[in-house]
């Protein structure tokens, strides 16, 4: 492993390219990593051990990542005072796949969130949650083997924008005399005042990728959540973007709920349906198993994506990705949980099973296979964190070197 501020790659491995909207991954890639801050290190070491393991066993040798460690958050601004060195994210984006553990957002000093700002920079608009369950895990409802859900949240619009102005600011004034003098519409003038843009072409391109991972993947049901019949021309207009991505470029794959009232057939296409956003928390309730893939704004993504993992026991099982037409970017899902940074106690699995949806998107299904198999046969024996064992009767708890160690040993 190599760590570095210039983008002289490791002598050892290669980088990932592009063939149109292929990827071209060597035996050998280099891909790029951040391990994270606080319990950031502690999780790296042990996942970074599962992902050779897999690779090695899977591929008896032949493939290996080399893997290029890049700096941001805490250790980047310990080292040269930058949070986000701008030569990471060009890494990122010439490497086209990266992994990261959690990063902090600092406090105050106006400073926007890493994790938004690589979302916005890097054009990453695809928040991809896969939500399942593990048996054996911990979870608060009866049937938490019902849920099986990907999730795809436009990661770069709606009111994540950062169009925003504070309440007295001589900009939210402004903007608060233009509605009334040229738009005739009253707002308080002690508003904090946050705008609001959902697009055709964000939400077009995010319902077309969750079509595309449907039908690649033999998923019968792709629902658009929204709350449209409050904001018709931003979530309103997110559902009727969708269906016509769906029924304009997927034609013959496709078949709407509308026409399905009508006779039409599914006959193995795919059910594309809407559902406004209150009432889909109360259905992967009540109707968990009916759900599929859901395509939604960013807002209500960052809910639901929460709520699905909480059923199935929490976020530290839960793994993520931040996707564009280019790059893939892998990521643990829950924060930087600093009162355990160096105890070796924390879950290591959100980054884990990041590593897993990573090999998949290379193609190394086999590697991604190992993964998720060792994983839930440990989960099976009771070897668990402490997070998990402190809910369970007869639990083995481990540190998180261990429970890396009894992942590859299943393996
Ligand atoms: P957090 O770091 O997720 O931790 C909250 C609590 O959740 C922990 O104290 C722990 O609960 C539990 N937890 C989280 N991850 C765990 C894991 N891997 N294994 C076991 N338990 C885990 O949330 P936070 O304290 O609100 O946020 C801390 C920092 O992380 C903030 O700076 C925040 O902005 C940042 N953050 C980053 C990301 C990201 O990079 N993707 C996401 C969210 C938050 P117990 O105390 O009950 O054991």
């Amino acid at each position: 492993m190599s760590s570095n501020l210039d983008l002289t790659p490791p002598a050892d491995g290669v980088a990932i390219t592009l063939d149109g909207d292929r990827l071209i991954v060597p035996d050998n890639p280099i891909v790029p990593f951040i391990e994270g801050d606080g319990t950031g290190p502690d999780i790296w070491q042990a996942s970074v051990r599962v992902f050779d393991a897999a690779v090695s066993k899977a591929f008896d040798g032949a493939r290996r990542v080399v893997w290029f460690e890049l700096l941001a958050g805490e250790k980047a601004k310990g080292l040269i005072d930058e949070w986000l060195p701008k030569e990471t994210v060009e890494a990122v984006r010439t490497y086209k796949v990266a992994i990261k553990g959690p990063l902090t957002t600092p406090v105050g000093g106006g400073i926007r969130s890493l994790n938004v700002t690589l979302r916005q920079v890097l054009d990453l608009y695809a928040c991809v949650r896969p939500v399942r369950y593990f048996e054996g895990t911990p979870a608060p409802v009866r049937h938490p083997e019902r849920m099986n859900v990907v999730i795809f949240r436009e990661n770069t619009e709606d009111v994540y924008a950062g169009i925003e102005w504070e309440c007295g600011s001589d900009e939210a004034l402004k903007v608060i005399e233009f509605l009334e003098r040229d738009m005739g519409r009253k707002i308080r003038a002690d508003s904090g005042i946050g705008i609001k843009p959902i697009s055709a072409t964000g939400s077009k391109r995010l319902v077309r990728m969750a079509l595309r991972y449907a039908l690649a993947n033999r998923r019968g049901v792709l629902t658009l959540v929204h709350k449209g019949n409050i904001m018709k021309f931003t979530e309103g207009a997110f559902r009727d973007w969708g269906y016509e991505v769906a029924t304009e470029e997927f034609r013959d794959s496709v078949v709407t709920e509308e026409e399905s009232w009508n006779g039409a057939k599914c006959d193995g296409k795919i059910l594309v349906n809407d559902r406004i956003a209150d009432s889909v928390f109360q259905q992967i309730l009540t109707r968990t198993a009916d759900y599929d893939v859901f395509a939604t704004p960013n807002l209500n993504g960052d809910y639901l994506s929460d709520a699905c993992a909480a059923q199935v026991g929490g976020l530290e099982m839960a793994p993520g990705a931040n996707i564009g037409d280019e790059i893939g970017f892998f990521e643990a899902t829950h924060g930087t949980a600093p009162k355990y940074a160096g105890k070796d106690v924390i879950n290591p699995s959100s980054v884990i099973l990041s590593g897993a949806m990573m090999f998949r998107h290379l193609g190394w299904q086999e590697a991604a296979d190992r993964i998720e198999t060792a994983l839930a046969r440990t989960v099976q024996q009771k070897k668990l964190t402490y997070d998990l064992a402190r809910q369970m009767d007869g639990a083995t708890k481990l540190r998180t070197s261990e429970f890396a160690d009894a992942i590859i040993s299943n393996m």
